[in-house]
Formats: C-alpha cells, structure tokens, sequence
C-alpha cells in the first residue's frame, strides 16, 4: 500500500471517529494560535471600539473524595521499573492461578495522562498489555483525536491480572492490587487521569454514583485531577454515547492545554 493511500485511510478512519463523537466542525487554527501573528496590541483593539461583553468561562466543577487527597508514599520517588520489580511474579491474590500474564501497563513513564481502568480482558491477558483488543484501539483513536498520541500517555488497570471470565473485580483482589496502582500514580505524577469505565471510576472514588454522575467532572485525586468517563468497551455497544466521551476528553484537552499556557511553574 502507497504511503498516500495509508494516509488517505488514517485519514477516513479519524474522520468517522470524530463524526461518530458527535463533531460537526472544526475551528482553523488561529494565525495568532500558530504563532503567524502577534496579538493585537492594546490601543489597536481600543482602535476598534468597545469589546462586546464576553461570556465568563465556565468554572470546571471540582468535588473532592475526603478518601482520596492523600500520598502514602512519604515522598518516597519510586521509578515504574522499581515498582513492577517489586510486583514480580505476584501471588498476592487469587486472581494469580488463573492469569496468563501480568498486565502491569505501557506508555510513557512521565505521562501528563494516564488512563485507568478496571482490569485485563482475554487479549491483554495473552499479551500483557493494556487496552489492546478492540476496546483498545478504540482508546487510541480517542487519544488521537485529541492531538496526542498513545506513547504519550501512560495506560493501566486498577487489576493487573485478569479475573476469569471477566468478572467483576472483588474487594479482596482490589485490596492487593490497588497499592501498586497508587505506586504507578505516584511514580508518573500525571497531571489529569482519567478512569474508565463505572467499576473504574467507583473504586478509585470510593463511591456507588453511577459513571453517568460520575463523568465529566474534574476531581482531586492523590496530587492529579481525575475525570472519569465511559469505558471504550461500552462505547463499543453503545456508540451514541461517543459524543459525551468526546465532550470529556476536550475537557481533558483543554486543561492541559491551560497548565501549558500557564507555565512550568503550573505544569
Ligand atoms: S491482581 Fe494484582 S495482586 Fe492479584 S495476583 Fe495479579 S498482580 Fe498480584
């Protein structure tokens, strides 16, 4: 296949995606956004009479889980190579008998976004990486459309190993595994994460709220903000909700894009 004709299909494939999310338009970049032109001085747009009144941004509603704003790492810098060492060949619930690999998680170890979810399924368990059946490739098109790509950003589970049949994930093996979550949390220190999925969601927050008043809020969580919003398997079977899980991740986009704007001393 030409490289043209790969692209043009890259191309059709990102398109469908964001019809599906519910987009219907794009803004063109700015001459001022791509750095083509300065920004109109002072006495230029005072040239141009009074400014209309401008709608005042809408503050991000931010809750804070009393459970969830603390580290209890005591400042102890662990790198993710440490901490999948110490989780080793984990026997530490009885999830280990039937897994076939540890999905410990992929990306880049310094991500500004990390991506949880709520345990392996079959194809990640043949290979021990996160998100890669169709749920998965899913995730990557929605980390594209939002101008990143999936080596940018740090994937896991809140389970590493897989329950059989994809149950449900039970309190025990939560409480065996969630500390090396929070150690992979710790160890990236990104900057939003965002939970998949009601099980993700729940158990990160401590909560029974459905996803459905769950999603799109930014929360504080261990040093991040957190946004939950519907898993990419879900999105699978029910695609009309793609446009809520687009409304999500521009939020996503656009608060990164805020800490980048602000500076080092805010990112
Ligand atoms: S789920 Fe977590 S705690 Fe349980 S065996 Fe796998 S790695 Fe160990």
């Amino acid at each position: 296949m030409t490289t043209r004709r790969r692209l043009g299909e890259e191309l059709i494939d990102h398109l469908r995606l964001y019809h599906d999310m519910g987009v219907r338009w794009m803004d063109k970049p700015s001459e001022e956004s791509r750095g083509l032109k300065q920004p109109a001085s002072e006495p230029l747009a005072a040239a141009r009479g009074p400014a209309r009144p401008q709608p005042a941004a809408a503050a991000p509603r931010i809750f804070v889980p009393a459970t969830t704003m603390f580290d209890d790492l005591g400042g102890v810098q662990e790198s993710l190579a440490q901490v999948r060492d110490d989780l080793g060949d984990c026997m530490r619930c009885k999830l280990a008998p039937t897994r076939r690999k540890i999905v410990f998680g992929s990306g880049n170890p310094k991500a500004e976004l990390m991506f949880v979810g709520e345990a392996p399924g079959a194809e990640e368990d043949a290979q021990g990486l996160p998100f890669v059946g169709r749920a998965g490739q899913l995730l990557t098109k929605i980390i594209e459309a939002i101008d990143m790509k999936r080596e940018d950003v740090y994937i896991c589970n809140i389970l590493k190993c897989r329950p059989p049949e994809n149950r449900n994930p039970e309190s025990d093996e939560i409480n065996a595994c969630e500390p090396f979550l929070f150690r992979q949390i710790a160890s990236v220190k990104p900057k939003v994460i965002c939970a998949l999925g009601t099980f993700g969601a729940q158990t990160l927050l401590r909560t029974r709220e459905p996803i459905s008043r769950l999603r799109g809020i930014f929360m504080e969580y261990r040093g991040a903000k957190l946004l939950a919003t519907f898993h990419p398997a879900y999105l699978l079977r029910n695609p009309n909700e793609k446009r809520r899980v687009w409304e999500d991740m521009k939020k996503i986009r656009a608060y990164l894009q805020s800490l980048h704007r602000a500076g080092p001393a805010a990112s």
